[in-house]
């Protein structure tokens, strides 16, 4: 069994060092606010008073923390985990955050190291279902297989450093853009007198169908398990989806992309986010196109 450093336990990190402990590891943590490590403590884990602490004589060092800032600050700043950590240690940050950081901070770090952000939220992280996209060298990834099934189901080594990012991005991008679109789709046949479930069954089975549309369904009644049928109550929040679909321009922006539909979808969450929706699931962004409140 591995000594694993965990830093940052949010929603999702929390979850994640608890599933370690589940399957048999020593997990060191740390988080800025004591209650979070409290409650991991609670469950089994070894309490830290700094990153650097967590990441002494570990054999693994994992990070799920906000942003990009956070995620170089806490790697690479002063008493950084990267320096503190043992020089065969496997370093992995799980957070979604810029591509250019994710590769600037995996080049620094002077060990192996992995951007492994997820998808599955905080009932994935839960019940240690999440999907892992993995970015950096093939020998780091086969090593961290172990650790990330523990936490995880599905493991897709993508690429090169900041690969994973990329795919994540990607995945988000897509998916902001097809629940706006089938949003729309659902308040126009509402006005012109199509039954949600008639328009339901026939895109669930035909070309337009989607994950936004099967799973998630932005109106209450064709799939129950649908946040709709909840007021809206995440799931996946619409402020960080807000979040990657800014992350997502910035991805395309730099590399010379003009994705369009992205930008529009952008628009229409930082609407969603600045209207007060930001805490709701994403697929509540149906509510703002109801009201015509889109533009
Ligand atoms: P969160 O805000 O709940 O947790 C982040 C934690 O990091 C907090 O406990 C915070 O105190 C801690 N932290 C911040 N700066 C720190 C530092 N310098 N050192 C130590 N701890 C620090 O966020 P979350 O929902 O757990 O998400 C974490 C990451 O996972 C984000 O990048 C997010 O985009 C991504 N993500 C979240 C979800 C989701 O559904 N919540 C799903 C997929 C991916």
């Amino acid at each position: 069994m591995a000594r694993i450093g965990f830093v940052g336990l949010g929603r999702m990190g929390a979850h994640m060092a608890r599933n370690l402990l589940k399957a048999g590891h020593e997990v060191v943590v740390f988080d800025i606010v004591p209650a979070a490590v409290d409650a991991v403590v609670a469950s089994g884990g070894k309490a830290a008073f700094s990153s650097a602490a967590a990441a002494q004589d570990a054999d693994v060092v994992i990070t799920m923390l906000p942003a990009g800032e956070q995620v170089r600050d806490a790697w690479l700043g002063q008493g950084g985990l990267a320096k503190a950590s043992r020089a065969d240690a496997l370093l992995m940050d799980c957070s979604t955050i810029d591509v250019a950081t994710a590769r600037d901070v995996a080049a620094a770090a002077g060990r192996p190291f992995l951007d492994a952000p997820v998808s599955g939220g905080v009932g994935g992280a839960e019940a240690g279902t999440l999907t892992f996209m993995v970015g950096g060298e093939a020998d780091a990834v086969e090593r961290a297989r172990p650790i990330l099934g523990a936490m995880g189901k599905t493991i897709v080594h993508c690429g090169p450093a900041g690969a994973g990012q990329v795919a994540k991005l990607c995945n988000n991008m897509m998916l902001a853009a097809t629940m706006a679109v089938t949003s729309e789709a659902f308040v126009m046949a509402e006005r012109l007198g199509l039954p949600a479930q008639a328009l339901y069954d026939v895109c669930s089975k035909s070309t337009a169908m989607s994950w936004a549309l099967n799973n998630s369904c932005p109106v209450p009644g064709p799939v129950p398990t649908s946040a709709a049928n909840r007021d809206f109550a995440p799931g996946f929040t619409a402020a960080l989806m807000r979040k990657d679909l800014g992350l997502a321009q910035q991805a395309a922006k730099d590399a010379g992309v003009d994705a369009k539909v992205g930008a529009l979808a952008l628009a229409l969450f930082d609407r969603f986010v600045e209207s007060g929706g930001g805490g709701k699931d994403f697929s509540g962004i149906i509510t703002m196109i109801r009201e015509g409140k889109a533009s």
